[in-house]
């Protein structure tokens, strides 16, 4: 098998499952963007996954990103910056990425919309929600959901910038479809405050069908795709 082979039957099962989540909750697939997420593989692969129809693709580290994204400037992907991020490098990262799922703080909002300045389009955002419950010691990055719509109203006041929804990550520790109901319910009172913000990213490899059923309209798929992480790129 090559690479293009192996590649090709792993996106087969990721977007059956897919399908099969959203029948199983009454969804249409095409609700469901999936970002296959590139980080520690090679532009040579990001490659064979825009020829077998891959639109979206996800990075966590700004450096690595901004290499392959200039890499394959020749393919018309979305790149979704997935990764925590420095206030410092966030006019770099809104330069190339078109859709900054992981914005978590109003101060990198500044950042952004230099960086969005001299783009075609506007930068879409989402504001990452922790779902961690509080005294978490082993907490991941998020906003707090009672500081939502402070991060919210920063990202809709910059002017570059595109306010599309929320993105998480189940915290470990606990059932994905448990933490995934928490977000659902901070999805809809959100909502209610940003009508348009309707984008929800969250599942992962091992847990997109309970994101699916949470209502999630990306998920962010690595190993399941590209197969275990090297750990150098
Ligand atoms: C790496 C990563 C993913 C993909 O994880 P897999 O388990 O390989 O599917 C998704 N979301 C974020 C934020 C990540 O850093």
């Amino acid at each position: 098998m090559t690479r293009a082979d192996d590649l090709a039957a792993n996106l087969d099962v990721v977007r059956r499952r897919i399908a099969e989540a959203c029948a199983a909750s009454g969804r249409d697939p095409a609700e469901v963007t999936l970002v296959v997420v590139t980080k520690n593989f090679w532009a040579s692969d990001v490659r064979l996954l825009a020829d077998l129809g891959v639109t979206d693709v996800g990075e966590n580290r700004h450096q690595e990103a901004q290499v392959k994204a200039a890499e394959c400037a020749d393919l018309s992907l979305t790149w979704h910056f997935i990764g925590g991020l420095q206030s410092n490098k966030a006019a770099a990262v809104a330069s190339y990425a078109d859709v900054v799922e992981s914005v978590d703080r109003t101060k990198l909002v500044d950042g952004l919309q230099r960086g969005a300045h001299d783009r075609s389009h506007h930068v879409d955002c989402l504001v990452q929600v922790s779902l961690d419950p509080p005294d978490a010691s082993d907490s991941r990055a998020g906003v707090t959901p009672d500081r939502l719509d402070e991060v919210a109203a920063a990202i809709e006041e910059a002017g570059r910038l595109r306010l599309r929804g929320l993105m998480a990550v189940a915290p470990q520790g606990e059932e994905p479809a448990e933490a995934f109901a928490r977000l659902a319910s901070i999805r809809s009172s959100f909502l209610g405050g940003h009508p348009d913000a309707t984008w929800l990213s969250a599942g992962m490899s091992a847990d997109l069908e309970e994101a699916v059923a949470a209502g999630a309209t990306h998920v962010r798929i690595g190993s399941a795709v590209l197969g275990p992480r090297p750990a150098i790129k």
